[in-house]
């Protein structure tokens, strides 16, 4: 029997709002417990919630940047349940009119192929508390400091079929969060976690599968290893006879499995109801021209440009243009050195790798995108070689001197063009090595162009390495092949 895989997303997105959703709380990450927990946090009696406008701005800007409907009414509900990290005994949210309506999302895969995946809606929240197992003596100690956070919870429709769609899903929300300001998007600090719902179907069957939902899966590695290990499982319970319950599970990264932690909840078990505390949210048609005239170029339009404009391709585009700060360092290179497709090169390929090997993001590099650009462009009028080239980017990085003009000065990396220098240079190398020019002249024609290389490395070498490797390969088969 053939399988498919069926999978939606509840994206969690942490707004990076300075305070809290209905609250003047700090929403900084790291402090000492329940030092930014406020009455409101708390639900204290008699306190009454205001709404964070900027909240809503951020939401908007969400919607607007998936082609969403923007809802003119909204409406916050209470769902209420009882949890000691939750002392209010509901969280303010939004069940009925959420703010966004349906949009779409772009995805691209390894291959560069793309496909749309459709957003069911996406609404406003208040994050919970947190529990603390650690450090009290086998009780639990709660910190209030996240209650109250604005959460933006984007629903997906069941469109994608595989771990790697899911994965590239949850990139392109990245992405985009990210471009826009919304959020931070830092997984590691619980800014984007998600619920990943899994089905399996036999394939050519249009009715869904009994769906698991798999709760908080914080990293885009752990959301492709927990759909892997549920399709694996869920398929062997069904070809053995046994059948899908839907459940919340968990996904345990130690053990890479998912393990059952409750039987799903209906809706109407959680009371939902308007909250009475909170007016409806109205927004006009000025209020959205306004945040629509904000919108930065979005990840697909810039992909888009990158390919149609800058000629790069389509997996180069998508690579650079997934992250704004990478897509803006790149861009600021090409416009110093002018040519795409070096640019695209040196940020994937030297810059990426020597960043990743310290840990560092973009926005840190020790080498700044006009450094690069110049470097590049030293590259394209033959001033160096790609082997000096890897010099100067290694001494700008190291911060040994301010220009690839400087460096290049200093350590005397200047091609060297000169015809007749190569050539004295060549001599030199031919007179001190008759055994190997012998050995040249007694081969056979076809295999004499593998042997030049030594040659070649002789002279790169006398010149260290400043002689343009070109001209010095030229010049050798002409001058070897007049001894013949
Ligand atoms: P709930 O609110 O109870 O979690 P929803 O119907 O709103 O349920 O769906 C939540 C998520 O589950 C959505 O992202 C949706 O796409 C996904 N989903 C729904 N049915 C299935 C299914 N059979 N297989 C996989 N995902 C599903
Ligand atoms: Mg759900």
């Amino acid at each position: 029997m053939q399988w498919e895989t069926v999978i939606g997303l509840e994206v969690h997105v942490q707004l990076a709002t300075r305070s809290k959703i209905f609250s003047g709380a700090s929403t900084a990450f790291g402090a000492e417990p329940n030092t930014q927990a406020c009455a409101v946090d708390l639900g204290l009696p008699g306190v009454l919630p205001v709404l964070n406008e900027q909240a809503v701005a951020m939401a908007v800007q969400f919607g607007l940047a998936v082609h969403a409907d923007i809802a003119e009414v909204s409406v916050f509900d209470r769902k209420n349940y009882f949890y000691p990290d939750l002392p209010k005994g509901y969280q303010t949210s939004q069940m009925y009119h959420p703010i966004v309506g349906p949009g779409e999302v772009e995805i691209t895969l390894e291959d560069a192929s793309t496909k749309r995946i459709r957003i069911h809606h996406a609404h406003l929240e208040e994050d919970a508390g947190k529990s603390l197992h650690e450090d009290f003596h086998g009780m639990t100690g709660i910190d209030l400091n996240r209650a109250g956070t604005p959460l933006l919870e984007i629903v997906s429709e069941p469109d994608m079929r595989s771990a790697k769609e899911a994965a590239a899903y949850l990139k392109a929300i990245h992405s985009i969060v990210t471009y826009l300001g919304i959020s931070d998007g830092n997984m590691a600090e619980g800014s984007m976690r998600c619920d990943v719902n899994v089905s399996v179907r036999p394939k050519g069957q249009e009715a869904f599968g009994t769906r698991a939902e798999i709760k908080n899966v914080n990293s885009f590695r752990f959301v492709e290893r927990a759909i892997a290990f549920e399709v694996e499982r869920q398929i062997e319970l069904i070809e053995d006879g046994g059948s899908v319950v839907q459940e919340t599970r968990l996904f345990d990264p130690d053990r890479d499995e998912t393990r059952s932690m409750r039987t799903k909840e209906e809706a109407n078990d959680y009371r939902y109801f308007p909250c009475p505390d909170l007016l409806p949210v109205v927004l006009d048609q000025a209020y959205l021209d306004h945040l629509r005239g904000q919108l930065p170029e979005l990840p697909a339009d810039k992909r888009e440009r990158f390919q149609n404009e800058l000629g790069l391709s389509a997996y180069d585009a998508n690579v650079i243009s997934a992250s704004r700060d990478m897509a803006e360092f790149f861009e600021a290179v090409h416009s110093e050195c002018g040519d795409a497709k070096q640019a695209a090169n040196w940020v994937q390929g030297e810059l990426s790798g020597a960043l990743n090997r310290e840990s560092l993001s973009i926005a840190n590099s020790p080498i700044s995108a006009r450094q690069l650009g110049e470097l590049i462009s030293r590259v394209l009028d033959d001033t160096i070689n790609g082997k000096a080239a890897k010099e100067v980017f290694q001494a700008l990085w190291n911060g040994q001197g301010e220009s690839a003009d400087e460096v290049i000065d200093a350590k005397g990396l200047k091609q060297v063009t000169d015809t007749g220098a190569i050539e004295a240079m060549i001599d030199q190398v031919i007179a001190d090595s008759p055994a190997q020019v012998a050995q040249y002249r007694d081969s056979e024609p076809e295999k004499r162009g593998k042997m030049i290389g030594y040659f070649v490395g002789q002279v790169m070498k006398a010149s260290r390495g400043t002689a343009n490797p070109q001209q010095v390969n030229g010049l050798l088969k002409e001058k070897l092949d007049a001894l013949l």
